[in-house]
């Protein structure tokens, strides 16, 4: 068995706290500055006359400024830890490394607090993000989940007026986490009907669109319909936005969800992906599905990519002139007449039946199984693939929130 490493990853996303939390974020930020401008002066005049730098810790000064009482005790906790360690690494090093500085206001801000018994902690469904001291979560922009415990959180604004978070992660080295792929390769067709049909060792799978977030998308466009029918500006057409704004961060958040979890499935489980090079145009009615769906499918192709990487496996995406549905996987015949409506089609030479769609993935699969990462090189001469759309043996794949069904 390999030794699991845990390493230390920091996660950093923008987030958007309301008024109160503004206000809350501000008095630590100033406390946290105020703390540290206090110790340095401390610090500093000792360090002058040549005396022992004093350690002081925070409480010294709750006494006499009691506002100190109000924010995250934590947060000045860690003022003290990271003074104290500026002050050593220029005592260590003082020819490279200058002394602590005093802050000022108009400097980035920032404060850093603990996760104690879960403290601090991330909704990934509801896109929210919750600190010691805060009632209500804070909205946030999740464009990647993470796994492991959350050691410490730091708050920073920038000068330009926008907040973030950088989230410390203590998690086991994804390296040592890869597990033996079951299937060789895998061709990914994506599609409308549904969201993708793939073909890997054990045969043929189709995955649904997620039907909850159809539901949801329908209310979307009602609510879109809603708010043009009112005054803009009006205390209606407000709340409307908001709901809709709302309802947005949802939608994507449980799409990134769906994708994260459907890409980690297919790179576990496959040494060689392969999809096609979605060239989708004029294939969509509406404005809107061909938004949505573009970017769950550049979105889904980015996660498989970073994924394949991490898992040392292999992701090939086909040049776009490769004709993954016109030939036929049984025969090689290519047949160049096939429109967009034709969804099943009868190849002429050898008389099979194809699904557009199981037959691009299929032919996607065997690009796959010709990479040298699946074919030994001794046996590159020999012919031995898999009869392909007869599947070796069935089984079923579960991913998350996505409905994976056998075909044939
Ligand atoms: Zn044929």
């Amino acid at each position: 068995m390999q030794e699991t490493k845990i390493i230390k990853k920091a996660y950093k996303y923008r987030i958007y706290p309301n008024k109160e939390q503004q206000e809350y974020f501000a008095k630590n930020f100033g406390c946290c500055r105020f703390v540290w401008n206090k110790m340095l002066a401390e610090k500093l005049s000792a360090y002058e006359k040549g005396e022992p730098i004093p350690r002081i810790t925070p409480a010294k000064y709750k006494e006499e400024f009691p506002f100190l009482k109000e924010v995250d005790s934590l947060a000045l906790a860690n003022v003290q830890l990271q003074l104290e360690k500026a002050f050593k690494n220029h005592l260590k090093n003082p020819k490279h490394l200058g002394l602590p500085k005093f802050k000022r206001k108009k400097d980035k801000q920032s404060y850093t607090t603990n996760n104690v018994n879960g403290s601090i902690r991330v909704d990934f469904e509801k896109g929210l993000l919750y600190l010691p001291k805060i009632k209500d979560g804070i909205k946030m922009e999740l464009h990647r989940t993470f796994e492991g415990q959350i050691k410490s959180a730091t708050v920073s604004k920038t000068k330009d007026g926008k907040y973030y978070v950088s989230i410390l992660v203590e998690t086991e080295e994804p390296r040592n986490k890869v597990i033996e792929p079951k299937s060789k390769a895998c061709g990914i067709d994506l599609g409308l009907e549904h969201f993708a049909t793939i073909t890997n060792d054990f045969g043929t799978y189709k995955v649904e669109h997620p039907k909850h977030l159809r539901r949801v998308e329908k209310r979307l466009k009602k609510l879109q319909k809603a708010l043009s029918r009112k005054k803009k500006g009006s205390k209606n057409y407000e709340k409307t936005r908001q709901k809709l704004a709302k309802l947005h961060a949802y939608i994507s958040n449980a799409r990134k969800d769906f994708l994260h979890k459907l890409s980690k499935a297919i790179i576990d489980e496959n040494q060689v992906v392969v999809v096609e090079d979605i060239n989708i145009e004029g294939l969509l009615r509406t404005d809107l599905a061909k938004s949505i769906l573009d970017s769950s499918w550049s979105k889904f192709l980015t996660y498989l990519r970073y994924k394949a990487e991490w898992y040392g496996r292999t992701f090939i995406q086909v040049e776009r002139f490769f004709p993954s549905s016109k030939l036929c996987h049984w025969c090689g015949y290519k047949k160049e007449d096939l429109a967009l409506y034709e969804r099943i089609w009868v190849c002429p030479v050898c008389g099979k039946a194809h699904d557009r769609d199981v037959n691009a993935s299929i032919n996607l699969y065997l690009v796959g199984m010709e990479q040298p990462e699946v074919k030994p090189v001794e046996h590159a001469l020999v012919d031995d693939r898999i009869p392909y759309g007869i599947p070796k043996k069935p089984s079923c794949v579960e991913a998350g929130s996505s409905t994976f069904y056998k075909v044939g």
